[in-house]
């Protein structure tokens, strides 16, 4: 069972980034710092076009057509978060409504956790992808409230804001484009990578092209640096989607601290996965658990590709551990059967 690798795979299909020309291209980007943070690194990152490799045999891929709706899991009774049992429980979509979430845990969170996952998905939903989302027309919980038009900084005005319909404003996705994880590379916990992150942006070259021929205006992007959310966004997926195919008690989940806030460091188990991704055609988002390791002890990961119909990066999270002979035997064995049931 050395080095045996597992996958067991979701991916919903794209829902508002319908097409796969989204350039990864960076344009010159004016950061402003609408909220009292300068992003600072403009990054111009040009990645070679390489066909999506499948990586190993044993990769199966299920995929749910969209007319299937929401997908529900059931869980154990108690907050997958904290343990908590006996009281509320909500259910918790693993990849968050805002990014298009279709993957949901039933009776997964009590309200002190869903606080604190809410917090960190907001601030991903809103202040990294808001303007991006909008001029998308993502989905939303509030589109009904959503405004028609982006508030653009004027860069030759400071201070000066300028009203663009939000259809036109060619909005940009920030990713962070990351170090692989600590726990990858055999690191301390101590040490951040996270400071090395750099920003990358997925933008539509047609709709910025045809902007700025229409409005003589430099194209300013805006939004909040928010590295550590980021982060705790991705290894929150990363659980949600393990606990598709396993139990809790399954395994030693090492992303929670992450998760809660409790640790800061979430360069320690989320970096990037492969580099040479492609889009996926029509796919919004992509999960995948990979299990490694040896007969006696296993590393479970989950690589997420989020807006996978673009050049958006892929990023591997490592969830949680499981230690001797018999339980890596088990779970090999459930993830398995999982697998084949997948298809
Ligand atoms: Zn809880």
């Amino acid at each position: 069972m050395d080095g045996a690798q597992i996958r067991v795979n979701w991916r919903w299909p794209g829902q508002f980034l319908d097409s796969h020309r989204y350039s990864r291209i960076l344009t010159e980007i004016h950061i402003p710092s609408l909220y009292g943070q300068r992003a600072g690194n403009t990054v111009r990152e040009v990645m070679g076009l390489s066909v999506f490799q499948d990586l190993s045999g044993c990769y199966h891929v299920k995929k749910i057509d969209m007319s299937h709706g929401l997908t529900y899991f059931p869980t154990g009774g108690f907050c997958i978060y904290c343990g908590s049992t006996g009281l509320p429980l909500g259910d918790e979509h693993i990849v968050p409504l805002a990014l298009g979430g279709q993957h949901v845990l039933t009776k997964a969170s009590c309200a002190l956790c869903a606080k604190i996952t809410s917090k960190f998905e907001r601030s991903v939903a809103r202040e990294l992808w808001g303007d991006a989302r909008i001029s998308f027309d993502a989905s939303s919980r509030r589109k009904n409230d959503r405004s028609a038009f982006i508030r653009m900084p004027d860069a030759d005005n400071p201070g000066e804001k300028i009203s663009v319909p939000a259809h036109e404003y060619p909005g940009v996705f920030v990713f962070y484009k990351m170090e692989p994880s600590g726990i990858s590379c055999g690191l301390s916990e101590e040490i951040d990578t996270s400071k090395s992150w750099k920003l990358i942006v997925i933008d539509d070259d047609q709709r910025r092209n045809e902007f700025l021929k229409k409005s003589q205006k430099k194209l300013t992007v805006q939004f909040r640096n928010v590295p550590q959310q980021f982060g705790q966004l991705l290894a929150k997926i990363g659980y949600g989607h393990l606990l598709t195919a396993l139990d809790p008690s399954d395994f030693r989940p090492i992303c929670l601290p992450y998760i809660l806030g409790e640790k800061s460091n979430v360069s320690y188990i989320v970096g990037r996965g492969d580099e040479n991704v492609s889009p996926m055609e029509g796919i919004g988002y992509s999960l995948r658990t990979m299990a490694q390791g040896t007969s006696e002890s296993l590393l479970l990961s989950v690589i997420i590709r989020l807006y996978a119909n673009t050049f958006a990066p892929e990023y591997l999270v490592a969830v949680g551990e499981v230690a001797g002979h018999e339980n890596v035997v088990r779970i090999m064995e459930k993830l398995k059967r999982i697998d084949s049931e997948s298809n």
